[in-house]
């Protein structure tokens, strides 16, 4: 049986939550469609060690503070799967769990979007899915012919699973940082980088992120211009354990090795480590592919868009994956805005 409603929101992390919210607002019917079992979206898989790059209020999206987690500046992953399930009870958003989106189709006027559990059919579809679910993997030599274990930043837990391993952590950004952080203490592991490592000032944190792609943003959309928003700030924030490690002088970065053997990792002038595993610390793409049927991917896999929607179907917008959807659109206090726009959009279309 196919069921109705006028906006379908794909995706029940904090971008799809945050749209939960504004639409609720505006009086909308709509339903939110999320793969996961239970609240949280991606921040229930982050490794143990995980804190928020900014303190809670900063971290909080649209119309509840994040209440601040007891003796942590920067809240865990835990606090925020929390705040988050409380956010969505909070304001009784109408979540189905688990419902896994196959496909986005235009049906006539409307949008059918089919499920592991049956079709909607919507007038309008926001998109929501992350990017955590997508991870990247970048194409390096004899990947395929290295002996040990290859693993991606999601499968990352702790240093407990790597006790007397040899282990080559891979990735200038955020993720290779704190996980090097994380394995530190062992002498065993080694952390590799594209270029060296770029860390923000010690005092700059998800704050002044968030101004910076907010005035690059503006600077954008008045035709100044481009200020470099946060790249131009360095690719590290120094969170308390990344600066921690890296005083103690236990951070240091080898340049990226040209390719993988059957017993490790090899450079360019022949130098070989061994290795038992590699994480790759590598980055992710939005997880898109229940669009594919609408036919809109353009360059580097992106969708264009206008603001939040589609520029090829106006029913659709996307919310969450990066600047492109808002600025710091990816980010827990940037939801809110891009979330806003679309949940307008969307109303005033629809009236
Ligand atoms: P997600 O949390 O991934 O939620 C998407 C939801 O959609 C999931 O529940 C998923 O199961 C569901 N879904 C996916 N595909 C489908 C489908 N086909 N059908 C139905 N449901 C589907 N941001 C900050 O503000 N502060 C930080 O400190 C911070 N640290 C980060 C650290 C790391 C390691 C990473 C990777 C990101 C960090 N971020 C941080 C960025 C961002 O806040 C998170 O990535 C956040 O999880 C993005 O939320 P989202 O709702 O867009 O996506």
């Amino acid at each position: 049986m196919t069921r109705t409603s006028q906006v379908v929101v794909i995706g029940g992390g904090q971008s799809g939550l945050a749209a939960g919210y504004h639409l609720r607002r505006l009086g909308l019917d709509f339903v939110i469609l999320d793969a996961q079992t239970t609240a949280g979206g991606a921040w229930q898989h982050t490794w143990d060690s995980l804190h928020l790059f900014s303190p809670a209020a900063y971290s909080s999206l649209p119309g509840r503070l994040m209440p601040p987690q007891a003796g942590q500046e920067y809240p865990d992953a835990q606090h925020v799967v929390e705040y988050l399930a409380d956010y969505e009870k909070r304001y009784e958003l109408p979540i189905e769990r688990p419902v896994r989106v196959l496909g986005v189709h235009r049906d006539g006027g409307l949008l059918r979007v089919e499920t592991d559990s049956g079709p909607w059919r919507a007038r309008a579809v926001i998109s929501a899915t992350g990017t955590w679910w997508r991870p990247f993997l970048p194409a390096v030599p004899g990947r395929g012919d290295f002996g040990g274990r290859q693993l991606h930043t999601v499968d990352y837990r702790s240093p407990k699973c790597f006790t007397g391993r040899r282990v080559i952590v891979v990735g200038g950004g955020n993720s290779g940082a704190q996980i090097a952080a994380d394995l530190a203490h062992d002498p065993e592991v080694t952390w590799v980088t594209q270029r060296p490592p770029r860390y923000l000032d010690d005092e700059v944190d998800g704050r002044a992120l968030f101004d910076a792609a907010t005035a690059r943003r503006r600077a954008l959309d008045a035709g100044r211009t481009d200020t470099g928003g946060v790249a131009s700030l360095g690719d590290i924030v120094a969170v308390p354990s990344v600066r921690e490690a890296r005083d103690r002088g236990l951070l240091k970065a080898s340049p990226m090795f040209t390719r993988l053997v059957p017993g490790g990792v090899e450079w360019a002038d022949g130098t070989r480590a061994v290795a038992d595993a590699v994480i790759w610390c590598t980055g992710f793409r939005p997880a898109l592919s229940h669009l594919a049927p609408l036919q809109l991917r353009g360059r580097r896999g992106r969708i264009a868009t206008a603001g939040t929607r589609a520029a090829d179907e106006p029913r659709l917008h996307l919310l969450g994956y990066g600047d492109w959807t808002g600025p710091a659109s990816a980010t827990l206090i940037g939801a809110g805005r891009p979330a806003r726009d679309a949940a307008r959009e969307i109303a005033d279309v629809l009236a």
